[in-house]
């Protein structure tokens, strides 16, 4: 195998580096590129962008690599936190839901999901504190009034645009008492051109 076909995955959740997984050893991050096993001082060296294996581990010494299940479980719970960041027209339960199918679709035996070993998988309440969170740093905070809902405002401003960042906010009288919103995409004028 060649060193840059040998990879890792990062398994903590969005933009975090500090856990890696390597062939079912999980490591910890040691110094800048290397990463120390878990259990044992076998260590992993990636290069420097991160992307790839540059020296693969020593023997682990003492135990086993992760059962198939505890990755699996590491993995849907790293799943989950990325989409409740960039999936937001699911609800976390929803994606909550997903994660476990996905895991009882690939055979995966509930008690095996949520042994004490693996850390569990239920029930949703032990994430939905977490992926609301995750939800909330994207999807700005109910407004009370009309008048909080300001597109000209960074927290507002991505819903004047459609998911592709083409303009859908049309119209805007940004009158106090009666607000009148105007919302298409170009897709939809085109349609109604056709009609
Ligand atoms: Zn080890």
């Amino acid at each position: 195998m060649s060193r840059q076909t040998d990879t890792f995955e990062f398994i903590s959740g969005i933009r975090d580096s500090r856990q890696v997984l390597h062939q079912n050893y999980l490591y910890n991050k040691h110094s800048g590129i290397q990463y120390r096993c878990q259990k044992c001082p076998s260590v992993l060296s990636v290069n420097e962008t991160m992307m790839y294996v540059t020296k693969a581990p020593t023997a682990h010494i003492g135990h086993e690599p992760l059962a198939d299940c505890r990755v699996a479980v590491m993995k849907a719970i790293k799943r989950m936190k990325e989409r409740a960041f960039t999936d937001t027209t699911v609800s976390i339960k929803e994606i909550y839901e997903h994660a476990l199918k996905s895991l009882t679709d690939a055979k995966f035996k509930i008690a095996d999901i949520n042994a004490p070993l693996i850390g569990g998988l239920l029930p949703f309440s032990r994430f939905r504190g977490t992926l609301a969170s995750i939800r909330q740093s994207v999807v700005p905070p109910l407004p009370e009034t009309l008048d909080d809902i300001d597109f000209e405002q960074e927290t507002y401003q991505k819903y004047s645009l459609t998911n592709e960042g083409e303009l859908f906010l049309r119209y805007d009288n940004k009158n106090r008492t009666k607000r009148i919103l105007i919302f298409m995409s170009q897709c939809a004028i085109d349609w109604l051109i056709l009609i």
